[in-house]
């Protein structure tokens, strides 16, 4: 009896030990079962990795933020939706901090509070602040202003404060550009024997335009290197100037015509000299992007009136002009001077017989008829001590005493008197003495 007694007692003794070895090793099963969970960090429904704490995670989005806040000085919030699930890693998937904060800053959407300029409603660029902003405007007006302190945009701009994402900011320079579309400027790089007028022309533009682009290069010679603005697209924004302007400006003077019949036709003499006046003129001047565009007169005051000119056109076409013209248009035979031993007092122009003989200037008719060698002749005064002579004519359509105008009809051509063919015979006498015809015929 005793010894199935000790019996039982034995096996009793050892299940205690079994269940105690059991626990304990299910204690340990779920110690090192536990211990191999973990966090995913998903981003938007993603998983983009894994932290033994949630904890390391939250950390890191500070850290990363931090980062931003150092390196672009702004303050960023995320706008994605990170969840942390409990799940057990895949080997190696665990990252330690420094590692879920590059992470973050890879995936995550930082975003920052930014100023966005807006041009006639529509977003241009946007930039780290409002300050930012204002200043690039500001340089922009003192720019296309030339530097006026009057200077407004034509168009609606706005600056408005905006949650953005971090990479839509953009630095001031890149906003410039943007702004002024300089980035789409074209230019050419000077060589050595170049004109502005072969530029413009192998660029299919104008020398006026390009001096109009490149203020600069009237002051100074052109030298191999410099550049050339060849085209600049217009700015997307207007600048409007509106300045106050005093200066002197001349009157013009007006212009009287008086027919006169004491001077031969289409001669003017000048009765009184045309003097400018001059006043001093206030004006508005208004520019755009430093072209003027209109200029309103706010005040005028005379300084001095202008004087009139006024003419005296004549009107009398009996009146010599002064200016003697061909009589016919003939092939030149003789010159004036010495021929064959004697004096030729004219010149010899050959044309068929009826010819239209026409008064080489304005004046009187002193003699028609035959007169010896002459054969038949007109005699023309000028007045001033001038007269013309006709010769060797076959018909005299003129009387004595008559006025003819410069280029009228006096008489036909012939062959009358001493000739050796059909021709006119024109003399130019003065005081009597005879002249040589071509130095007074205009040419
Ligand atoms: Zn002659």
């Amino acid at each position: 009896m005793g010894t199935g007694g000790s019996l039982v007692k034995g096996i009793t003794k050892d299940k205690k030990l079994i269940s105690i070895v059991l626990a304990l090793l299910t204690f340990l099963f779920f110690l090192y079962y536990f211990s191999g969970f973990a966090y995913a960090v998903v981003v938007d429904g993603e998983t983009i990795g894994y932290v033994k704490q949630e904890e390391e995670a939250h950390e890191a989005i500070a850290e990363a933020a931090e980062y931003i806040k150092s390196t672009y000085g702004l303050d960023a919030s995320v706008a994605n939706q990170v969840e942390y699930m409990r799940a057990r890693p895949p080997k190696g998937r665990v990252l330690d901090k420094d590692q879920i904060k590059a992470a973050f800053l890879n995936s995550l959407d930082f975003k920052v509070s930014a100023a966005s300029i807006y041009i006639d409603g529509k977003k241009i660029a946007i930039l780290k602040d409002r300050t930012i902003a204002e200043k690039i405007l500001n340089d922009i007006k003192s720019k296309l202003s030339g530097g006026s302190e009057n200077a407004s945009f034509k168009e609606k701009v706005e600056i408005k404060d905006e949650n953005v994402s971090l990479g839509e900011v953009t630095d001031e320079e890149k906003a410039l550009d943007m702004l002024l579309k300089s980035d789409q400027m074209t230019t050419y790089t000077v060589k050595k024997g170049d004109t502005l007028w072969d530029i413009a022309s192998a660029n299919g533009t104008s020398a006026d335009k390009l001096m109009a682009l490149n203020p600069n290069i009237k002051e100074k010679a052109m030298q191999p290197g410099d550049t050339i603005v060849l085209d600049k697209p217009k700015p997307l924004v207007t600048v409007v100037t509106k300045e106050v302007a005093e200066y002197e400006m001349p009157i013009p003077f007006e212009i009287e015509n008086i027919q006169d019949n004491t001077l031969p036709i289409r001669v003017t003499r000048v009765k009184q000299q045309g003097v400018e006046g001059s006043k001093q003129v206030k004006a508005e001047i208004i520019k755009e992007n430093g072209v003027e565009v209109a200029r309103n007169i706010l005040e005028e005051k005379v300084i001095s009136q202008p004087v009139k000119r006024v003419v005296r056109i004549g009107t009398n076409r009996t009146l010599a002009s002064g200016v003697f013209s061909y009589p016919v248009a003939g092939v030149l035979t003789s010159r004036f001077g010495q021929r064959w031993g004697r004096e030729h007092t004219g010149v010899d122009l050959a044309v068929p017989i009826g010819t239209e003989v026409r008064a080489s200037d304005g004046g009187k008719v002193i003699f028609t008829g035959r007169s010896g060698g002459y054969g038949i002749l007109v005699k023309i005064d000028h007045g001033n001590g001038y007269v013309t002579y006709y010769g060797h004519l076959s018909k005299i359509l003129v009387d004595k005493g008559d006025r003819v105008a410069k280029g009228d009809v006096i008489a036909l051509s012939g062959n009358t008197g001493n000739t050796t063919g059909p021709h006119l015979h024109f003399e130019v006498r003065k005081n009597g003495v005879p002249q040589n015809p071509l130095n007074y015929l205009n040419k």
